[in-house]
């Protein structure tokens, strides 16, 4: 098959839930080598890949605030799970030879390195995979939209969104069996469906800038290698 790359600069958006494993919690240092295989080969074909990686195999703080605790303080410690998934992949990363930097949006002197766009864009072209962690610094907001945020200050060429089905479907193909699945989609049809691929702020910012969105399943093996190459996967969202 073809190898040219046909996307020479993307950013992938793993959850945090797709660490997890066969767990309900936490990380599986397993599944981190899996992906950190698949990551190695976009590199090893001249991909230049940044990284998103969700907190929710830790904390959401949406699920700290309906048990009680402060909404904004369980944001914080949502996004401080990020940077602890973007370690343990560094790590995975790191072990399988990759040359991996982790930013963070909140300063973290001594563990991390502060988000430079500038910085991270001069390491992506010299073949390190930048992991983009702490989402976009703020509550309220989640890391499907810091992966649209960077993936556009990066000038990426697409959004690549793991999920564990393969693509979007008009409904959950899980609950029912006449579910379909789209191949391509515009912005405002995931809008007006209400698809739920991603959150509003996420798909807007994305629809506002023209970046491509492609929405798959992380657990087909070489997924990613495909994507890239221009192989039909999941569904493509622009
Ligand atoms: N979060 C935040 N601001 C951001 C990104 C994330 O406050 O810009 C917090 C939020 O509490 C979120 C948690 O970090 O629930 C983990 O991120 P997310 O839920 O997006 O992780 P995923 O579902 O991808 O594992």
């Amino acid at each position: 098959s073809n190898t040219q790359p046909r996307y020479k600069r993307v950013l992938l958006k793993l959850s945090g839930e797709a660490l997890m494993g066969d767990h309900d919690f936490g990380i599986d240092p397993k599944v981190l080598d899996r992906m950190a295989l698949e990551i190695g080969a976009l590199i090893g074909i001249g991909v230049q890949v940044g990284l998103v990686i969700g907190g929710g195999n830790l904390f959401r703080g949406a699920a700290l605030s309906a048990a009680g605790l402060d909404r904004v303080t369980g944001d914080h410690m949502g996004m401080l799970a990020t940077v602890m998934n973007g370690l343990a992949m560094r790590d995975a990363l790191e072990r399988s030879n990759i040359r991996t930097r982790v930013m963070s949006a909140i300063p973290m002197s001594g563990i991390v390195e502060h988000y430079d766009r500038r910085r991270a864009v001069r390491d992506l072209k010299e073949g390190d995979v930048v992991i983009f962690s702490a989402g976009t610094g703020n509550p309220f907001f989640t890391t499907d939209s810091a992966a649209c945020l960077r993936g556009i200050e990066i000038q990426a060429d697409a959004v690549l969104k793991a999920t564990k089905v393969d693509g979007v479907y008009s409904a959950d193909p899980n609950l029912d069996p006449t579910a379909e699945k789209y191949d391509r989609l515009s912005y405002d049809e995931v809008l007006d469906k209400k698809l739920g691929v991603m959150d509003l702020t996420a798909i807007c910012l994305a629809r506002d800038h023209g970046m491509p969105l492609r929405v798959f399943d992380m657990n087909r093996p070489g997924v990613l290698t495909r994507i890239v190459t221009g192989e039909k996967e999941g569904t493509l969202i622009e």
